[in-house]
């Protein structure tokens, strides 16, 4: 493992494995994600996903009402069908994975004192050396100093929001289209307007919501040619919801 040390112990850092050349997240041991913090990436993979899901086709119907523009993309969306069922799939998958690694850190994991990463007991000995199991042979990631179980504070595990409150954030359709100053989209280089569509696992990969459809599903393509999993957008609805997940 190698590691790129923090100058705040609390601060997420990546981790590349020097086996599979993957890389992790310090604090959550997760594929290495951006702009985000470890505690929202469940709720932002749970966003997408529900967004992908069914929430896409609803929107676009809404706004196509109003602008025509928007009657293209719904064509679309009917056109990607397969394309959207595969990735749904695999979407489904992640979000599953992931309330399930969750729910078995909560159970299994603590923080360390010293580097607040991740740590799970394998043997029933309290004494602990961050990166590695106390009676040897095991190699975690870690910063190399012991502690006991007990000094460790146990894993804060994601909070996970209810599907009717994840619905009520979109904006609705008559209301005016949000500008994101400043902020290009990497589809059609423009201002984003409406829904920002962020790339929680690329270093930077933005799109607007005329863009989103097919080019995150292009996105998913690369990735699944690639053996990656599939990328998780995180949906920003107003230029001042972007700092929450930080
Ligand atoms: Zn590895
Ligand atoms: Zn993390
Ligand atoms: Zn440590
Ligand atoms: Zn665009
Ligand atoms: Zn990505």
């Amino acid at each position: 493992m190698w590691a790129f040390e923090p100058n705040d112990p609390n601060e997420r850092f990546r981790v590349i494995c020097q086996l599979c050349a993957n890389e992790f997240c310090s604090l959550c041991n997760q594929q290495y994600h951006y702009r985000t913090g470890c505690q929202q990436l469940t709720v932002i993979t749970e966003r997408w996903f529900f967004w992908c899901n069914s929430e896409r086709a609803r929107y676009l119907a809404k706004r196509a009402r109003q602008d025509a523009t928007y009657a293209v993309r719904l064509a679309e969306h009917e056109k990607q069908h397969a394309a959207n069922r595969q990735r749904n799939e695999e979407l489904r998958h992640r979000y599953d994975t992931a309330v399930a690694d969750e729910k078995y850190k909560a159970e299994h994991c603590r923080h360390c004192p010293h580097c607040h990463r991740v740590v799970e007991r394998i043997e029933g000995c309290a004494s602990m050396i961050c990166g590695q199991d106390y009676h040897g042979g095991n190699t975690q990631s870690g910063c190399g100093k012991s502690f006991t179980w007990d000094q460790a504070k146990k894993y804060r595990s994601a909070t996970v929001r209810r599907p009717e409150q994840l619905m009520n954030d979109l904006p609705p359709p008559e209301s005016p289209v949000v500008v994101h100053e400043n902020i290009k989209c990497d589809g059609c280089h423009e201002t984003v307007r409406g829904i920002r569509f962020d790339c929680v696992h690329c270093p930077s990969l933005i799109f607007c919501e005329k863009c989103e459809q097919n080019c995150t599903l292009a996105h998913s393509d690369e990735n699944r040619r690639a053996g990656q999993q599939q990328h998780v957008f995180r949906l920003i609805m107003t230029p001042f919801d972007e700092a929450m997940y930080l």
